[in-house]
C-alpha cells in the first residue's frame, strides 16, 4: 500500500495532467482532503505531505479535530449540515459547501453576526435530481440566491457544490457536473448583488477526473488519500 505521501502526490499529478489536457491552470484547482473518520496524527501526515484544506461533514468531529490542529490547515464544511450545529464550526471554517436552505441561512447569518465574522458559502444543487441527494433543485436556486442576497448580508455566495449520483456511467457523471457549470455561469448572468461565482465544488475520489474537465475549481478527496473508510 502506497503511503499518505505518494498518494497525494499522485493525485496532484493526475490534476496537472488533467488540467493541462483541457487548457486550465492546475492552480485553479484545489485538491481538498476529505479527512471524516481520519484519525488527528494521520490528518497531520497529510498536512506535511501537502495538503493545505480539508474538508469534514461532521461539526463536532470539525470542531473535536480543530481543537487540535487548529488554523495549520483550512476547515471546510462538506455535506449536509444541521442548523442546529452550526454554532460548532461558525468560527473555524473557511467554506460551507452545503447552503441548501433558508433556514439554514437564517441561522448561519444569526451565528455570523454573533461572531462579527463573514462567511463564505457554496449552494448545493442536485443536479441529478436523485430523491437520496440533498441540495436545491436547479429551478430553486436562482430564487433562493436572490433571497440570499437580500436578507443575509454575513452571507457571501461564492459558487456551487453538487455530488455527481452514484452508480451512473461517465457520461451521466459529466452531464451532472457540465450541468453545474452551465447553471453558475447564468447565475452569473444576472448579477445579484455580492454574489460570485468563482467556485465549482465537484468531483470526489471517482470522478474527479471528469470533474476538473468540466471546470472544477475545488476536489473533494477522501478514499483516494485516506482508504476506504470503515467506521
Ligand atoms: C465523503 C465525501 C467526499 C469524499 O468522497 P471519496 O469518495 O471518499 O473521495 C466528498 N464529498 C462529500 C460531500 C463527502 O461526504
Amino acid at each position: 500500500m502506497k503511503d499518505i505521501k505518494s498518494k497525494i502526490e499522485y493525485i496532484k499529478n493526475n490534476i496537472m495532467t488533467i488540467a493541462k489536457n483541457v487548457e486550465r491552470n492546475p492552480e485553479d484547482i484545489l485538491l481538498l482532503g476529505v479527512t471524516k473518520t481520519v484519525d488527528v496524527n494521520v490528518i497531520q501526515e497529510a498536512i506535511e505531505s501537502g495538503i493545505t484544506e480539508v474538508g469534514e461533514n461532521k461539526p463536532q468531529e470539525l470542531q473535536r479535530k480543530y481543537d487540535v490542529i487548529g488554523d495549520k490547515v483550512k476547515w471546510h464544511q462538506i455535506g449536509s449540515l444541521q442548523t442546529n450545529k452550526v454554532k460548532y464550526i461558525i468560527d473555524k471554517v473557511t467554506l460551507i459547501h452545503s447552503l441548501d436552505r433558508i433556514s439554514l441561512a437564517e441561522e448561519i447569518q444569526k451565528r455570523a453576526e454573533l461572531c462579527d465574522l463573514n462567511i463564505e458559502c457554496l449552494v448545493q444543487v442536485n443536479i441529478s435530481g436523485e430523491e437520496t441527494k440533498h441540495g436545491l433543485k436547479k429551478n430553486e436556486v436562482e430564487g433562493f440566491i436572490r433571497e440570499c442576497s437580500k436578507r443575509f448580508d454575513r452571507i457571501k455566495i461564492v459558487g456551487m457544490m453538487t455530488m455527481a449520483p452514484f452508480d451512473a456511467d461517465d457520461n451521466e457523471i459529466r452531464k451532472v457536473f457540465k450541468g453545474l457549470k452551465d447553471l453558475s455561469e447564468y447565475i452569473l448572468t444576472l448579477g445579484i448583488k455580492g454574489v460570485e461565482m468563482r467556485e465549482l465544488s465537484m468531483g470526489m475520489s471517482q470522478d474527479y477526473k471528469i470533474a476538473i474537465e468540466e471546470g472544477a475549481t475545488i476536489v473533494r478527496i477522501g478514499t483516494s488519500i485516506f482508504g476506504s473508510r470503515n467506521k
